[in-house]
């Protein structure tokens, strides 16, 4: 262990996430400005800088490849592009923003007039002053998108449209971050990295998995955990391809993404909407945010939709603040570093380790003096001025001293104490040194 990096017990509490919501902050600046899509220059540059602060190994899989129903496309890099004016100005500019482009456009050198080219031109017009992003991944298309007002004040002519970009066969990147633990069953946390100049919508995530990943890595583990850097649905549906017969390892999954914006934490179900880490997830939203907001699973949204396809029906669920889709600067150039903030990407941080330590370790123990309330002051653990009000850990001690009985794990204590897990937790710590609990013994005590 490095002595100064943080743990994940540092990111227990929002105090303890501040220096790292700041790193986060500067890493969503950083890779704010690169143009990302689902292949290409962009993702691997991206997966360069989450390799300087993780350990990362770099899988690249063919164009072409079937990956189930799908087929791995071809890898799409653009150098410039623009409209110009008959008399050289460029009146839409890749160089400005790279959301002016529709991503995977394919290369095109033309002279038309305005009639000719306004079917390839995407604007909002009730957003008149944000530019929109758009894709065609999967139909050979081109096209530009541009500020309604700028759209509005195109006067009639005829204009020069240049695409530098290439289709062709390459690769699909994606990366893992493999932090190996006692047990060979895995926590998986997914995210994207393929969105352009976007920096709630995917530059959030990755910052936020880089800070938990690293964090984790200097922390004891029970479980296995990795943590999948991939470009959506093409992406999930190739790891899934590519990892089929191992998938049988996964405990657990959370899909992170959007963690930067001032929404309310948000916690999607897996569509078994039972799972462990959906129990965990639900308690640590609800006892960090009281505005937090739990969604029942729905086939749409992020890579939740591969995970829990019924196919491989994954305990995975998905933590974000604003959902996509339900915030206003959702996929526009309004989504900037103005929208993201240090203090929510901390919150964000703190709820996902909090949500990894109620995994990490939760666990059943038995209470050794259950007749009657051990005497906690001669113990070093109860106030020495009688009279107050117990603390919130007093509480905590007693609450486990009464429900630990091998079959009631921590986080059932804590749900039926509406007290949050950290707490029960670390007030289990101190009962197991008095001598007060013991691990329940075997799985069949628990029943
Ligand atoms: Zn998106």
């Amino acid at each position: 262990m490095n002595p100064g990096v943080p743990t994940l017990t540092d990111y227990l509490t929002r105090e303890g996430c501040e220096a790292a919501g700041a790193r986060a902050y500067e890493m969503v600046r950083e890779l704010y400005p690169i143009c990302r899509s689902i292949t290409g220059a962009g993702v691997r540059q991206t997966l360069a800088i989450a390799g300087r602060r993780i350990p990362l190994q770099v899988h690249e899989v063919p164009s072409g490849k079937p990956v189930f129903d799908w087929e791995v496309p071809q890898e799409w890099n653009i150098r410039d592009a623009y409209i110009g004016t008959a008399d050289g100005r460029r009146v839409v500019d890749f160089r400005e923003s790279n959301l002016h482009i529709v991503s995977y456009s394919e290369p095109v050198r033309a002279r038309m007039p305005l009639a000719e080219l306004r079917p390839h031109l995407h604007s909002l017009p009730d957003a008149p002053d944000r530019i929109p992003y758009r894709t065609s991944y999967y139909r050979r298309n081109w096209g530009f998108c541009l500020r309604h007002r700028d759209l509005m004040a195109l006067p009639d002519g005829e204009y020069d449209v240049c695409i530098d970009s290439d289709l062709q066969a390459g690769s699909l990147t994606y990366a893992e971050c493999f932090l190996p633990g006692e047990s060979t069953e895995e926590v998986i946390v997914s995210t994207h990295v393929c969105h352009p100049s976007l920096a709630n919508d995917n530059a959030s995530g990755i910052a936020v998995a880089c800070e938990l990943a690293a964090a984790l890595a200097q922390s004891a583990r029970r479980y296995s955990y990795r943590f999948i850097f991939i470009p959506g649905t093409i992406g999930a549906i190739t790891w899934l391809a590519e990892n089929e017969a191992s998938v049988g390892r996964i405990a657990h999954g959370l899909v992170i993404g959007l963690l930067g914006d001032p929404g309310p934490l948000t916690y999607k179900r897996s569509a078994r909407g039972d799972a462990a880490v959906d129990r965990a997830a639900v308690h640590v939203v609800k006892t960090l945010d009281s505005r937090s907001r739990v969604e029942d699973f729905s086939p749409y949204g992020y890579d939740e939709r591969q995970f829990c396809s019924p196919g491989f029906n994954l305990p995975v669920g998905r933590l974000t603040r604003s959902a996509n889709g339900a915030y206003p600067e959702y996929h526009s150039s309004g989504d900037d570093l103005k929208l993201v903030q240090a203090q929510y990407l901390a919150e964000s941080l703190c709820a996902a380790a909090r949500i990894v330590q109620a995994l990490d370790s939760d666990a059943r123990y038995v209470n050794t003096a259950p007749k009657c309330e051990p005497q906690l002051g001669k113990r070093g653990l109860y106030r020495v001025t009688g009279g107050q009000s117990p603390s919130g850990r007093e509480h905590a001690l007693l609450w486990i001293l009464n429900q630990a009985d091998g079959r009631r794990s921590l986080l059932d204590i804590a749900e039926r104490a509406g007290m949050p897990f950290t707490v029960i937790r670390s007030a289990a710590d101190e009962l197991l040194h008095a001598g007060l609990l013991r691990a329940a013994e075997t799985r069949s005590e628990l029943s």
